[in-house]
């Protein structure tokens, strides 16, 4: 039998419709050089298939170490950070206790947590998509939830919340994950506090810089928080190709990753200012590989005038707040401009 808390979910929805401009899942555009897959497959050919992989991932936490700048006992690894999602809905605070998420956001923080039954407050944003802070207090003081998730910058909103209404919010005594998903589009990141602190920790993921297709997601607070969760980690839940193409790619692919990082970066500011352009169009600034824009017409209609120029983005108007929304992520300059021209097309008789 199939518990109604269960039934009562809606599945994560993700984007399979063709379309050859893909820009619906915030992927990062380009695949890794020649050279780097050629040394993946040597690497690759030498896996025993037949044997489980490291459980703890030593190796690669090591090159992640390198890679981010804190120690391998700072970190849990999981199947991409939608899995760290699930770890900690499982581990902080009772289970019975709520959960707080400012809404619109990710949707696995409320799916992991209706999963186990915890109760959800969900507090809309303000309308620049920052906390709302008095709300969120009040709620905060009446229903006493114990674990907060910040996607920092969230998405689909793209914008950074303000530190402070966080810090605030943590006074209140709420466990705070800070998802950094996107921290290499924002630069903002709340690693400092992660390692000192005991209510706070961070997700970074690598799927939003080249390496989706791994799913990998880290995991950073101090090393007794971390031994806890750890504690709820599957099982080899880093696959062994995961790991050592993971490995090959951290070291041999950084330059390449830094340029194209940048790359996105100037792309989504051409994005920006060629949207606002468009006299229908409100587009809000993004500190993320994405962009969240507003038009007259409704989110459907644009998505399928888009889609007919083979140009896929993400409907995200059945979002609290986001009538008539949509999100693109940034793609290579070619794509980003075949996207423009088709929005401008889709647009011209409004
Ligand atoms: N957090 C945020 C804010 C995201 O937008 C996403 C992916 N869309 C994730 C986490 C999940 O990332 P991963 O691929 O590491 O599971």
């Amino acid at each position: 039998m199939i518990s109604e808390r269960i039934k009562n979910l809606s599945p994560y929805k993700t984007e399979v419709t063709p379309a050859s401009v893909r820009l619906s899942s915030n992927e990062f555009p380009y695949d890794f050089p020649e050279e780097i897959k050629q040394k993946i497959s040597e690497e690759v050919k030498k896996i025993p298939l037949n044997k489980y992989p490291d459980p703890t991932a030593e190796e690669l936490k090591e090159v992640l170490s390198q890679f981010l700048g804190v120690s391998p006992q700072n970190m849990v690894l999981g199947n991409g950070s939608d899995e760290l999602i699930y770890y900690l809905s499982i581990a902080i605070g009772e289970v019975y206790l709520p959960v707080y998420i400012p809404v619109p956001t990710f949707p696995m923080y409320e799916i992991s947590a209706k999963v186990l039954g915890r109760p959800v407050i969900s507090v809309p944003l303000e309308e620049n998509f920052d906390i709302n802070l008095e709300e969120s207090l009040k709620r905060i003081d009446e229903e006493k939830p114990v674990l907060g998730y910040f996607a920092y910058p969230n998405n689909p909103t793209g914008n950074l919340f303000s530190r402070k209404k966080i810090e605030k919010i943590r006074e209140k005594g709420v466990f705070c994950v800070i998802d950094e998903a996107y921290y290499n589009y924002s630069g903002e990141s709340f690693i400092g506090e992660a390692l000192e602190r005991d209510d706070t920790v961070i997700l970074r993921t690598l799927s939003k810089i080249g390496m989706a297709s791994l799913r990998i997601g880290i995991l950073v607070g101090k090393e007794e928080i971390v031994r806890e969760i750890d504690k709820v980690r599957l099982p080899f839940n880093i696959t062994y190709p995961s790991q050592v193409i993971a490995k090959v790619i951290l070291k041999e692919g950084r330059d390449f990753l830094e340029e194209k990082i940048k790359e996105v970066i100037r792309e989504r500011e051409r994005m920006y200012s060629s949207m606002k352009e468009i006299d229908v169009v409100e587009v809000f600034p993004s500190r993320a590989n994405f962009l969240l824009f507003r038009t007259p017409l409704p989110a459907r209609e644009v998505y399928k005038r888009l889609l007919e120029k083979d140009v896929l983005v993400r409907d995200v108007s059945y979002m609290p707040g986001l009538s008539r929304c949509l999100r693109v992520s940034v793609g290579k300059p070619e794509e980003n401009d075949k996207f423009l021209e088709a929005l401008y097309e889709s647009l011209k008789e409004v």
